[in-house]
């Protein structure tokens, strides 16, 4: 028997949300890895194995799934939302590149997932409709000053920026430092938007203006959205805004 693996993207969290390639690839396991709480959204079927670790374990994990699948199993590596954003698919690839010869000729599928930030701007309306960038905020890869200088960067750019991992209990300030950082280079009125726990059921949404942006208001769950100086509101009465991205620009990005 060969060995498979596959590195599998739930989605946001809402069953409906995760494809139905996805489910197929969770059924077919014989073994699951991935961060427990992510393997606790998967349905448990009789036989299959669970291999659940935490958060800050990736280049293990990647190795763990590899090695099973070179012993012939099917193995799915979960990640939330799209598996190849901010998350475990580059650990396989990195794992697979300086790992043994034989990882390189297993039968690797990455199955696409409704990623954070799609789930996020469907709810607001098309405010990633022009050019965007996705930044993780987190400075436990890479330094910081390289983070806010992408950022600041990007925001300069006229980029919409998704803001990952914008907060945790460990990192309580750099959302903080980030908005200040943009207060110089954005209008005061450029929407960002506080993104929590979308499409399940504790889901929470709240549009500030740059100017009032509070950074207390993000935690681990929670995509911060950055507009930029073309992002359009639309209000509305007794409703959510609609936030949008024209499609066109006629001035250049300040
Ligand atoms: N691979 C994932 C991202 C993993 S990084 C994806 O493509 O979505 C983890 C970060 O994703 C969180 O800190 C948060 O910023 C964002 N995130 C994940 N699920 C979310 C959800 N349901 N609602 C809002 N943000 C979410």
């Amino acid at each position: 028997m060969t060995g498979q693996l596959s590195v599998v993207g739930l989605g946001p969290g809402a069953a409906d949300m995760q494809t139905p390639q996805a489910s197929e690839a969770l059924a077919a396991a014989t073994d699951l890895v991935g961060y427990v709480t992510y393997l606790d959204r998967v349905p448990q079927r009789p036989g299959q194995a669970r291999h659940g670790s935490d958060n800050r374990v990736e280049l293990e994990r990647a190795r763990l799934a590899l090695d099973l699948a070179t012993r012939g199993r099917r193995v799915a590596v979960v990640s939330s939302g799209d598996a190849g954003v901010f998350a475990m698919a580059s650990a396989v690839f990195e794992a697979i590149e300086a790992g043994p010869a034989a990882w390189r000729s297993l039968d690797v599928q990455v199955i696409p997932g409704v990623s954070a930030m799609f789930a996020v701007a469907a709810r607001l309306g098309a405010p990633l409709g022009a050019d965007f960038c996705a930044i993780s905020l987190s400075d436990n890869l890479k330094p910081w000053p390289l983070v806010l200088h992408r950022l600041v960067a990007a925001a300069s750019a006229g980029f919409v920026v998704a803001l990952y991992n914008a907060a945790s209990r460990a990192r309580p300030w750099q959302l903080g430092a980030a908005l200040d950082a943009l207060r110089p280079v954005l209008p005061p009125a450029t929407p960002v938007v506080f993104a929590t726990a979308v499409s399940r059921p504790d889901e929470a949404i709240d549009i500030a203006s740059l100017a009032d942006a509070d950074p207390a208001r993000a935690d681990m769950r929670t995509l911060v959205l950055i507009g930029s100086a073309q992002t359009r509101v639309i209000e509305r009465p007794g409703a959510r805004p609609y936030l949008y991205a024209p499609r066109s620009v006629a001035e250049p990005a300040r």
